[in-house]
């Protein structure tokens, strides 16, 4: 490759980040760094009906996120500013007015009500929804049908028009995309699509073809649904005399539902219960959040690297992937032509499998937010660790020794909450069901003298707690097996959670003894 490889990700901020479109970013992303490329992320907000408030910020919140870091963008900055397309207008007009001189395209003055009619007027059971193509544009109100005096007047009037491109009737245009070969299309199939709209705003079309021109994009790589439009955008690229520096393009394959039947939406995600958005994402109109993966509990490693298997592997049984590992293994080539089936047990397994590679440091901070964000009082200074405070060191060596206990108990960032809460606070509820129907007097007479005797205990640790724990159960002539469950139900409030002993350890002589009188009593009474 001579030219420096630079790519593109042009999202429109319609909504939040499905995880297509955070896929697009990452094969993008991966291209760009194997390639010691640039990696852009341009706003495509030309159509205004559909902007929507607070999706830009959300889109860099999610890049921010995952770890995939714009080298250019509106947020970034970069030498081809700006980056938002809105803010870019009058550099469309010239290249739609050129087009227009040399007969590639044509003004359109047709009213909404012309194309109303055109749509009702045409309409055949062969042809349900007439377009405007080579077929109709001599039946309509434009530059082709139209003499050169009235066309001038029109304009000079003022006149709402729009530019629309001249789809040549019947030739096939082709290029090679990266994933699929050789694709062919025939012109006949395709509208004449609007270029300029009246307001002088370019459609998607006519901006893609100059921005990836301006910007010097020398590879394009974008989601299956935008395969119809490629013979546009390449007679664009020919009509505009760029042929020769027209990008690579490769067109990535839909993620399909579950069940592989069609398109995974996020729909599919509200009905089987799975994110299908990178983050929480609340519509400004109707106030309506749709869960992300990120407040649903992933890493962020184990959402990149689940993506990145969802149509690519390298070529071997290896699904476990780091960021560096993914930039060196990555090529378009070995991205699959059929769709990926999204399974969300399969998701599961990577975060399970991230958050156990993972130390407890590294996981530190977001346990600490996950505890934070579940009511859990003293994790916010736990999470920012404030340097010289010793309390909060203390709180710090805590999490990460609670941490390394549950990692691999937890599937979901949740899960930590669920399997460690006990070791910050008292269970709310014991599972004294499960001890009752086995309880004797002897078992009370036995943790009666336990907890006394861990309340006079002068070591606190796991080995000498066991070792009392033995000795009183022998003198009461009881199995310590027996005794196990009680004891783990009286701490942990249920079956769960690693070594008891360990357990009693981190939680303390205190909240040791509390928690036996305290299921003692509770036993007594029923
Ligand atoms: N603005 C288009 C989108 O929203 C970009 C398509 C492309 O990358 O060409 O997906």
């Amino acid at each position: 490759m001579d030219k420096k490889v630079r790519v593109r990700f042009a999202p429109s901020p319609t909504g939040g980040l499905h995880l297509g479109g955070v896929r697009t970013v990452l094969f993008n992303y991966l291209f760009a760094k194997k390639h010691g490329g640039d990696f852009i992320v341009r706003i495509e907000d030309t159509d205004q009906t559909r902007f929507v408030e607070g999706a830009e910020a959300y889109i860099f919140n999610t890049l921010a996120w995952c770890g995939l870091t714009p080298d250019e963008s509106p947020l970034h900055g970069g030498p081809y500013a700006p980056y938002r397309q809105s803010e870019r207008k009058p550099i469309y007009k010239q290249y739609a007015q050129q087009l227009v001189d040399a007969g590639f395209a044509y003004y359109a003055f047709d009213t909404p009500e012309d194309l109303e009619q055109m749509r009702v007027q045409y309409k055949t059971a062969e042809n349900p929804s007439p377009q405007y193509n080579h077929a109709l544009r001599t039946k309509m109100r434009n530059s082709l049908t139209l003499s050169a005096a009235e066309v001038t007047e029109l304009l000079a009037d003022g006149t709402p028009h729009v530019v629309r491109i001249k789809m040549p009737l019947d030739e096939t245009v082709s290029f090679t995309d990266m994933i699929r070969g050789e694709v062919s299309f025939n012109t006949a199939q395709v509208d004449d699509k609007v270029l300029l709209k009246a307001d002088g705003m370019p459609t998607y079309h006519l901006a893609v073809v100059v921005d990836d021109y301006l910007m010097k994009i020398t590879h394009a790589f974008r989601g299956e649904e935008w395969l119809p439009s490629a013979p546009v955008h390449i007679l664009l690229w020919q009509y505009l005399g760029w042929s020769a520096d027209m990008p690579q393009w490769a067109h990535l394959p839909l993620i399909l539902k579950p069940d592989g039947n069609g398109k995974l939406s996020k729909r599919d995600g509200d009905r089987l219960g799975f994110p299908v958005f990178a983050m929480d994402w609340t519509d400004p109109k109707t106030g309506e959040t749709t869960i992300g993966f990120k407040e649903r509990g992933f890493l962020p490693q184990a959402f990149v690297n689940l993506l990145a298997l969802l149509g690519w592997n390298d070529g071997t049984d290896n699904e476990v992937f780091t960021i560096e590992e993914l930039i060196t293994a990555f090529s378009m080539e070995r991205v699959h032509k059929g769709g990926a089936k999204f399974n969300y047990e399969k998701a599961l397994w990577y975060n399970q499998e991230w958050i156990k590679r993972a130390t407890s440091a590294q996981l530190a901070d977001q346990v600490a937010e996950t505890f934070a964000a579940a009511g859990f009082a003293g994790f916010d200074s736990a999470a920012n660790g404030v340097a010289g405070s010793n309390a909060v060191a203390a709180d710090r060596v805590l999490l990460l020794r609670v941490i390394d206990l549950i990692k691999d108990r937890c599937t979901l960032m949740a899960d930590f909450v669920t399997q460690g809460a006990f070791f910050f606070v008292s269970p709310s509820e014991f599972d004294t069901a499960s001890i009752q129907p086995k309880w004797t007097e002897q078992k009370n007479m036995f943790f009666i003298e336990l907890f006394k005797a861990f309340e006079s205990s002068i070591v606190w640790e796991a080995h000498d707690l066991e070792n009392t724990f033995k000795e009183i159960s022998a003198a009461h002539h009881l199995k310590p097996g027996e005794l196990m469950l009680p004891l783990r139900i009286m701490l942990v409030g249920g079956k769960f959670g690693p070594g008891v002993f360990e357990i009693a350890e981190i939680i303390g002589k205190q909240a040791t003894v509390n928690r036996i009188q305290k299921v003692l009593r509770i036993l007594e009474h029923q």
